[in-house]
């Protein structure tokens, strides 16, 4: 595979172009330029009701497959074995905030945090991290916008000044920077696409 930063800002532009934008979560976008720029191969995201159909044709026209479970949540990924496994992790009842947050590409102190608390209460911890201050290049890992495709990365970091998620939001910055002029706050960098691919 081709991993050049050209192949993969491509690969990224191509996903953006033929999104089916009414089908998914604004989340979407932020796992999507994880999955692009980082090494994270699953994604787990929400579909909207109606979406399942354009969706499953949007990553079938990109070599990806598309896995609904029985609950809430869909996984997207290159390959179905994947996506199958990490809806089994993601169902069992045993404790596995560690090996689901591997599968979806997370860094291992973030995930062990997430244990800490339990997959149960992120929603809990995600409200506590509005409180958080994250200062100088660590605003980058600020994940509170999320939701809003507001953010660089795709999961909630153990910390304010947590390295592996700073990295990972590094890589997310420079693949933009090849192809897009960005805010002067770089959290807000999917105004850019929206504007750009059409999204109102
Ligand atoms: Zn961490």
């Amino acid at each position: 595979m081709d991993t050049t930063v050209g192949a993969i800002l491509r690969r990224f532009r191509q996903l953006l172009l033929g999104l089916p934008w009414d089908g998914v979560p604004r989340s979407f976008i932020v796992d999507l330029l994880q999955f692009c720029a980082s090494s994270k191969r699953v994604i787990r995201t929400r579909i909207v009701e109606g979406g399942r159909t354009t969706v499953a044709e949007w990553a079938n026209q990109n070599l990806l497959h598309l896995y609904v479970d029985s609950g809430d949540f869909a996984f997207v990924g290159v390959s179905m074995s994947e996506l199958v496994r990490a809806s089994s992790i993601d169902q069992s009842c045993e404790p596995h905030e560690l090996e689901f947050g591997a599968v979806l590409g997370y860094p291992d102190c973030c995930c062990r945090f997430i244990a800490t608390r339990t997959e149960a209460q992120i929603d809990d911890v995600g409200e506590e991290q509005k409180a958080w201050r994250f200062e100088g290049e660590f605003r980058l890992i600020n994940p509170t916008g999320y939701s809003q495709g507001r953010a660089l990365i795709s999961h909630l970091p153990c910390s304010t000044n947590c390295k592996p998620s700073l990295d990972l939001a590094w890589k997310a910055v420079r693949l933009l920077e090849e192809e897009f002029e960005l805010p002067a706050n770089p959290l807000e960098w999917s105004s850019v696409v929206f504007r750009e691919y059409g999204q109102p």
